[in-house]
């Protein structure tokens, strides 16, 4: 079976990658059941099922079709206490979750990973259902990485040691690495399994207990998960899930008095309004995983067919919604009419369709307001003569546009691969994030110039330079490194390992996920010292 990691380096979406897809993994992938069973849909709470206190609930939508798959609870303040109050709980000590061995922790994560497994095919058809990303890639990329994840951090659990520090005088010191507590975990709509992974395997593998608001786009499958996290054997309390509305739900969790750390993917905005409630009640502690705006940078002499579908995938991986999204292309000059030329071949080529379909390489965006490109579409697209047509997600085409800038179905909320050219540094496309299938290309002259551009940017997630020589990869990255972009990839894209860390400088966010790093968020230093006898008795 084609392996997802191997995929993704050849480029997904990319012709390269369909054929690949179509000639080796596809038979190993199942057919889906495209109209999978909703089994849940209230909130989680001790293990057990519950509607809201308040009886609300909220429609979540098949971004394909537009129409309601079912009504889920609507959690709001008082359910989120009583979450908190139950993974309190569940964490004081003397309860089964503290007197457990950090081995048998690893134990249970081992077998969530199982129970996933086993429901690898329903869960990837539920989360293309629910989100609209292409079932296979759901199957191949989303799950493998969410497995892998889970059995990362279950070979964590007994792994993540304090040290031993001589210190001066007759003393002795050694540190442990304890839990934080109950830690509140807001997760978004673009990756929801993956995005629940992230979040629950380092927090689980260090022994936390956690409250997690799903996004109100996207709660089906981080429900289904919660019951595997009861048949895996979590005792309750530990993991709670509530699906809701962000300004309700998940700010009662950010300003909750006995939650002991907030982690929050999301907008840099909602970023910015999660540390203000972090430091206006507890103190608790905060990791954010923002936005960005980052930097791919083709220099002449790169592999243009390999930089070309890169690119393109940087861009259009998961419909354009990734925040670390190649969404600055740079192209050096001298090779910049062909790759403009080449791109545009590439976008129209893409097959934008029913996501279930196996060839599909793009579905729909997940909701009419994500289809609405963060509103800076409109005056791009004003300033080329184009007027969009309001609540049809849908532009006019125009005529100075290399192509796209449509609705691409008569329903649903999809969009045609769209790819902006001579794009200059100072307009809205170039500075902001649209999270769609939007690509915007600069021309630049050289080296020096591009390095600059590249980092006049209020956020540092990711970058990457494709370049044959060595040398100027090089200089590029110890340039960019010194110039704040956390995430760093040579001649490749969006190459993701649980092992490695992920994170945010400047207005992307700060702390990391992922990789031993990972947990250093989810756990408190504590330092022992002991008095022991006289060196010289
Ligand atoms: P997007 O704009 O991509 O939907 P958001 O940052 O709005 O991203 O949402 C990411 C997550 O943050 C979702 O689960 C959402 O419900 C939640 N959220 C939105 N507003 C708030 C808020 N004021 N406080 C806490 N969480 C919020």
């Amino acid at each position: 079976m084609l392996r997802a990691a191997a995929l993704a380096a050849a480029g997904l979406g990319s012709r390269l990658g369909r054929r690949l897809l179509s000639a080796a993994a596809t038979p190993a992938v199942p057919a889906p059941n495209q109209q999978p069973e909703v089994s849940y849909n209230q909130i989680f709470i001790n293990n057990e099922w519950h509607d809201a206190v308040s009886k609300k609930t909220f429609p979540t939508i098949n971004p394909s079709t537009g129409e309601v798959i079912c009504q889920v609870a609507e959690g709001d303040k008082e359910d989120v206490d009583r979450a908190v109050k139950a993974a309190r709980a569940a964490f004081q000590l003397g309860s089964p979750w503290r007197r457990m061995d950090a081995s048998d922790r690893g134990r249970l994560l081992n077998r969530l990973a199982d129970l996933i497994e086993r429901d690898r095919t329903y869960l990837a058809a539920l989360e293309t259902l629910d989100n609209g990303k292409p079932y296979v890639i759901s199957y191949l990329v989303d799950l493998d990485m969410v497995l892998k994840c889970f059995r990362y951090y279950a070979g964590w659990a007994d792994k993540y040691h304090g040290k031993t520090i001589p210190i001066d005088g007759d003393f002795f010191s050694y540190t442990r690495h304890e839990p934080v507590g109950v830690c509140g975990q807001i997760i978004p709509w673009n990756f929801p399994l993956l995005m629940q992974a992230w979040k629950l395997g380092p927090a689980l593998a260090t022994g936390n207990v956690v409250v997690m608001k799903v996004a109100e786009q996207t709660p089906l499958t981080a429900l289904y998960v919660a019951n595997l996290i009861k048949e895996a054997g979590f005792p309750p309390g530990v993991v709670n899930i509530i699906p809701g509305f962000g300004p309700t739900a998940g700010a009662a969790i950010t300003s909750h008095e006995d939650v002991d750390k907030v982690a929050f993917t999301g907008s840099t905005e909602v970023g910015r309004l999660v540390q203000v409630a972090a430091g206006s009640s507890n103190l608790k502690r905060v990791t954010l995983e923002l936005g960005g705006k980052s930097p791919n940078i083709i220099m002449s002499d790169a592999d243009m067919n390999w930089a070309v579908e890169q690119a393109h995938f940087a861009l259009f991986f998961n419909q354009g919604q990734c925040c670390c999204a190649g969404s600055r292309t740079f192209v050096q000059e001298d090779v910049y009419a062909e790759f403009v030329e080449r791109s545009v071949a590439r976008a129209k080529s893409r097959v934008v369709g029913n996501p279930f379909d196996s060839q599909t390489e793009q579905g729909p965006q997940v909701s009419p307001a994500a289809a609405d490109g963060s509103g800076c579409l409109e005056p791009a697209w004003r300033s080329r003569g184009g007027l969009r047509l309001r609540g049809r997600q849908a532009w006019l085409q125009v005529s100075a546009l290399p192509c796209g800038g449509g609705a691409a179905a008569d329903r649903g909320y999809f969009i045609q691969p769209t790819v902006f050219g001579d794009v200059q540094d100072s307009m809205t496309i170039a500075r902001e994030e649209i999270f769609g299938p939007v690509m915007q290309i600069l021309k630049f002259k050289t080296i020096e110039e591009v390095i600059g551009r590249a980092n006049n940017s209020k956020y540092g997630l990711a970058a990457a330079p494709f370049r044959r020589s060595e040398g100027y990869d090089t200089h590029i990255f110890y340039k960019l490194l010194l110039n704040l972009v956390s995430y760093y990839r040579v001649n490749c894209y969006d190459v993701f390992g649980a092992q490695s860390p992920f994170g945010g400088y400047k207005m992307s966010g700060s702390g990391r996920e992922l990789g031993e790093y990972g947990l250093q968020a989810y756990t408190e230093v504590k330092t022992v010292t002991v008095k022991v006898p006289q060196k010289n008795s």
